[in-house]
C-alpha cells in the first residue's frame, strides 16, 4: 500500500527547505526526497555575503541553518533517490529508486543544477586529476601551485578570490573582453594581485601527465591563436544546467531546458511546481530560491485544499447523484 501525502518536495536546497518550513506550518502532510545532504549547492559555496541577516556565512552552515529550520516542525525525510515522477488526475505519483512509491496531491520539484562543462578534450578525462568545479572542495590540494578559473560570472569570481588566498598564483580566463560578475565581485578580483585576467580567451584542451594536469591549450577568440601555458588545475565556472530530468514530460520548458512556472511556481501540470535554480528565472540567489520555495508551498497548501474540498463535496454529492 503506498503512502499518501498532501505535498512531496523533491530536493533539499534552500527552495525545497523552505518549501518544507512553509509546508508543515500550514499542517500539511509533507515528505521531503533528497538523495544526498541537505543544502544543495550552497554546500559548496566558501562564504555567502548576501543572504539577509547574515553579512557572512559559509554555505555549509547556512545549509545546515536551514535544515534545522525545517526539522524543528518534524518534517519526515526521505534520503533516497526519486527515480520517476508520474503525474495523474487524481493525485501524482512519485516512484523511489528503492521501489518504493509515494502518491501525493502536489509536488515541488526543487532539484536545482549541475555545472556546465566546456565539454573540451581532457576536461572529463581529468576530472578529479586536476579538473575540478568546486574550488572549496578541492582548492586545497592547489596551495602554493597555478591554477586557473574559467568563467566571468559571480561563480567564477568567487571561487577566483577564494582561490587567490592558496595558490601561488590565479589566472581566470574569459572569453570576452568584460565580465559578467557583480561590480562588488569585478573590483575585488581586479583589486587582487594573485589574479591575473586573460581576456578574449577560451580553453580548448586539458592536457595531463602522471600527477595529473600539467598544461592548457588556449585560444585568443579574437584571432584564433593557440598557444600551451603549463597549468596545476584547471576550475570551470561557466554556469549550470538545470537539473530537470526528473521534470515529467508534458511540463513546459524553456529553450536552456529550464521549467516554464507561473508567478506561484505551478508548472503546466496542476499540482506540480517548479522552484529555485530549476525554474525559468531573472537571477539565480540563494534568497530567490528561497523565495520560490515559500510561494509554491502557500500556492501548494491552497491547491490541496481545494482538492480535499472538492473531493469531500463530490464525496457528499454522490450519493445524492445516486438516489
Ligand atoms: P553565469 O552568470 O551564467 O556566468 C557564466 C560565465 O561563464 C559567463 O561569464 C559566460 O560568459 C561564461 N561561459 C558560459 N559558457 C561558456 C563556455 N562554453 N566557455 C567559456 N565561458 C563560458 O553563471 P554563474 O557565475 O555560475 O552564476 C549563475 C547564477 O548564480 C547567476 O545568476 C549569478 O548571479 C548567481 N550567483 C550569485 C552569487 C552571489 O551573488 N554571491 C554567486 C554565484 C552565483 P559570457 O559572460 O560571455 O556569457
Amino acid at each position: 500500500m503506498s503512502e499518501m501525502y498532501d505535498l512531496t518536495i523533491v530536493g533539499g536546497g534552500p527552495g525545497g527547505l523552505s518549501a518544507a518550513i512553509y509546508a508543515m506550518r500550514a499542517a500539511l502532510k509533507t515528505v521531503l526526497v533528497e538523495k544526498s545532504v541537505p543544502g544543495g549547492q550552497i554546500n559548496l559555496s566558501d562564504e555567502v555575503e548576501n543572504y539577509p541577516g547574515f553579512e557572512h556565512i559559509s554555505g555549509a552552515e547556512l545549509s545546515m541553518k536551514f535544515a534545522e529550520h525545517a526539522r524543528s516542525y518534524d518534517l519526515e525525510e526521505i534520503n533516497e533517490e526519486v527515480a520517476v515522477i508520474e503525474p495523474g488526475m487524481d493525485y501524482h505519483t512519485v516512484r523511489l529508486a528503492d521501489g518504493r512509491a509515494l502518491q501525493t496531491h502536489a509536488v515541488i520539484l526543487a532539484t536545482g543544477g549541475s555545472p556546465r562543462k566546456m565539454d573540451i578534450p581532457g576536461e572529463d578525462a581529468h576530472y578529479g586529476k586536476g579538473v575540478s568545479y568546486c574550488a572549496v572542495c578541492d582548492g586545497f590540494f592547489f596551495r602554493g601551485k597555478k591554477v586557473i578559473v574559467v568563467g566571468g560570472g559571480d561563480s567564477a569570481c568567487e571561487e577566483a578570490l577564494y582561490l587567490a588566498k592558496l595558490a601561488a598564483k590565479v589566472y581566470l580566463v574569459h572569453r570576452r573582453d568584460a565580465l559578467r560578475a557583480s561590480m562588488i565581485l569585478q573590483q575585488r578580483v581586479k583589486a587582487d594581485c594573485n589574479i591575473e585576467v586573460l581576456w578574449n580567451t577560451v580553453l580548448t584542451e586539458i592536457k595531463a601527465g602522471e600527477q595529473g594536469v600539467n598544461a592548457v591549450t588556449l585560444q585568443d577568440t579574437q584571432t584564433n591563436a593557440q598557444h600551451d601555458m603549463p597549468i596545476d588545475g584547471v576550475f570551470v565556472f561557466i554556469g549550470f544546467v538545470p537539473n530537470n530530468q526528473l521534470v515529467p514530460a508534458g511540463i513546459r520548458l524553456n529553450a536552456d531546458g529550464f521549467v516554464i512556472t507561473d508567478d506561484k511556481c505551478e508548472t503546466s501540470i496542476p499540482g506540480i511546481y517548479a522552484v529555485g535554480d530549476l525554474r525559468e528565472r531573472y537571477a539565480r540567489q540563494i534568497v530567490l530560491a528561497a523565495g520560490d520555495g515559500c510561494l509554491a508551498a502557500l500556492a501548494g497548501a491552497h491547491f490541496v485544499e481545494t482538492r480535499k474540498a472538492g473531493t469531500a463535496s463530490d464525496a457528499c454529492e454522490l450519493p445524492v447523484g445516486l438516489l
